[in-house]
């Protein structure tokens, strides 16, 4: 019984290399495990559910082959991929996820969110963020043409790139004041995420007991997974 998690691949056409590793992963690695949790930014853009690039083609019929083949998947949306929506999880039969979701892993009770919610000093994106998560936000920008989505993305992505340029490094990571605030929340001593691409596994005191906060690695040089078992958890990179 192996339960693994991953996130933060990024996947997108101009980066074939990424994919290739990711679906070597899904029929070698995946494919003996129990189950399988993306924790969002499986892909570096999405345009919504009807974008016809079949690179993306290409992976949801691989991550749907890996479900019929009896590894259960679950999605939960990141800050790149937040228009993912219910016909990506039917193609893929993927569960999608809530972006707080309380899961049981081998008997311990584990939080898991895509990371972004926790960088609460970033006010500009967070404000971003309560934007784009609106559904009648969502719902225009749906109704869009592709290729006007897509030019849309492409704005997007120049005008961020700046600003994190321009940002320091502490205020993208994550607010320790808030990673204890939604422990409490949850009612959680372990709490996994990606998004900040600083895998590690930080151990602190959460009222006075044990508390872990595991983050994933992203997947751009190599990847990233949390395999977890009967006898616990190990982060490990995977070499490309
Ligand atoms: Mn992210």
């Amino acid at each position: 019984m192996t339960t693994l998690f991953i996130s933060d691949l990024h996947l997108e056409p101009a980066q074939p290399a990424i994919t290739e590793q990711f679906l070597a992963f899904l029929t070698r690695t995946a494919g003996c495990a129990d189950a399988l949790y993306i924790l969002g930014d499986l892909f570096e853009a999405w345009l919504g559910d009807d974008d016809p690039e079949p690179e993306y083609r290409r992976v949801i019929g691989a991550v749907r082959a890996l479900r019929d083949s009896g590894t259960r998947c679950y999605f939960m949306h990141g800050n790149r991929d937040f228009l993912v929506g219910p016909r990506f999880g039917a193609e893929s039969r993927c569960e999608l996820l809530e972006e707080h979701t309380l899961v049981d892993v081998h008997g311990v009770r584990v939080l898991l969110m895509h990371g972004d919610l926790l960088c609460t000093d970033d006010v500009e994106y967070q404000a971003f963020r309560r934007m784009v998560r609106d559904p009648r936000w969502q719902q225009q920008m749906l109704a869009l043409p592709v290729a006007q989505r897509a030019a849309l993305a492409q704005q997007v992505k120049t005008q961020t790139r700046a600003r994190v340029m321009a940002k320091a490094e502490e205020i993208m990571d994550v607010n320790q004041g808030t990673v204890e605030a939604t422990m409490r929340r949850f009612g959680v001593h372990t709490l996994l995420h990606g998004h900040t691409h600083r895998p590690n596994i930080h151990r602190f005191e959460l009222d006075g007991e044990p508390a872990t906060r595991i983050v994933l690695g992203d997947w751009h040089t190599q990847g990233s997974v949390v395999r977890w078992d009967a006898s616990g958890f190990t982060l490990e990179s995977l070499p490309r």
